[in-house]
């Protein structure tokens, strides 16, 4: 039962030859599925295939072979590719492409134009600052913000006509490591919060383990696969190394000081934090 409808992407065999004569498989047999609301990362060496696979997922360019079907829809049979990515696909890139002469406000009204009044997108754009964390820094201009702030008017951007996804291409690349870390919290919460599913292209395991899942390219085939643990497990296996995460995993009787739960809650942490300890 491969019903399209239960992948947002899928993609089958998907080959992108570059030149001729001495030809280069930039994708060499890609299958790919991914589900509403997943939040995945594509890693692999430089040249690896990583970039032409977003850009032909996103409809920037053609695969030599193969199909893509974004939520059900067969992209080889798509005629307005234009009007298909404004409502369908936000992207975000390792440079923010915002336009220098703008605020952060006016980028955002960018993608908009006509397809809401003026009042309409000067609206979203307001909420969409809202929902980075940027409010108040709608009028600067891009070369007033710090790298941080620019990706996330970026991301912003991305999330203006309401998209079920988003494809980042080193969306970290040119940030320091707290930068990095703080916009793939923004991009945590706005897939949980927004529902949208996000694929983010990147060299930073960091980054990467921020994710749900990562995938490893390497000479245009995918190679790998890891399951990340959800943050959750993440933060009980820290939790099960402290001297509370100790006293209950050890299975301490009654009351433990300090810890005001209740015998059945602290029942359920017990077997969280045991259940964390196996897989780790
Ligand atoms: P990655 O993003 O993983 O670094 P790319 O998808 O950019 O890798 O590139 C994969 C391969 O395809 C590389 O060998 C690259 O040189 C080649 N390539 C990418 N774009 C083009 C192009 N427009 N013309 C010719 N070769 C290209
Ligand atoms: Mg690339």
């Amino acid at each position: 039962m491969d019903d399209a409808k239960e992948w947002l992407i899928e993609a089958n065999d998907l080959v992108r030859v570059y030149g001729d004569g001495e030809e280069i498989r930039a994708l060499d047999g890609v299958d790919l599925r991914v589900k509403h609301g997943e939040l995945l990362a594509i890693m692999g060496p430089s040249g690896s295939g990583k970039s032409t696979l977003l850009n032909v997922l996103g409809a920037l360019d053609k695969p030599t072979r193969g199909s893509v079907f974004i939520n059900g829809q067969d992209m080889a049979k798509i005629e307005n590719k234009a009007a298909f990515r404004a409502n369908t696909v936000g992207f975000i890139f390792q440079l923010h492409n915002l336009l220098p002469t703008l605020t952060a406000l006016e980028n955002l009204e960018v993608p908009m134009a006509g397809r809401l009044s003026a009042r309409e997108s000067r609206a979203r754009a307001e909420e969409l600052l809202g929902l980075v964390g940027l409010a108040d820094r709608r009028d600067h201009l891009p070369n007033q913000l710090s790298g941080g702030q620019r990706q996330r008017v970026a991301v912003a951007r991305a999330l203006a006509n309401n998209p079920p996804l988003i494809l980042a291409d080193e969306p970290t690349g040119n940030l320091d490591s707290a930068a990095g870390h703080d916009l793939m919290q923004l991009i945590r919460e706005l897939n949980l919060s927004q529902g949208v599913t996000f694929v983010i292209v990147t060299h930073d395991l960091a980054v990467a383990r921020e994710t749900s899942r990562i995938l490893v390219m390497e000479d245009g085939k995918m190679v790998r696969e890891d399951v990340v643990g959800s943050p959750l497990e993440e933060d009980l296996k820290v939790w099960a190394h402290t001297e509370l995460g100790r006293q209950i995993v050890s299975g301490a009787e009654g009351k433990i000081e300090g810890f005001d739960v209740s015998d059945e809650q602290l029942e359920e942490i017990r077997s969280l934090l045991l259940q964390t300890g196996e897989s780790s």
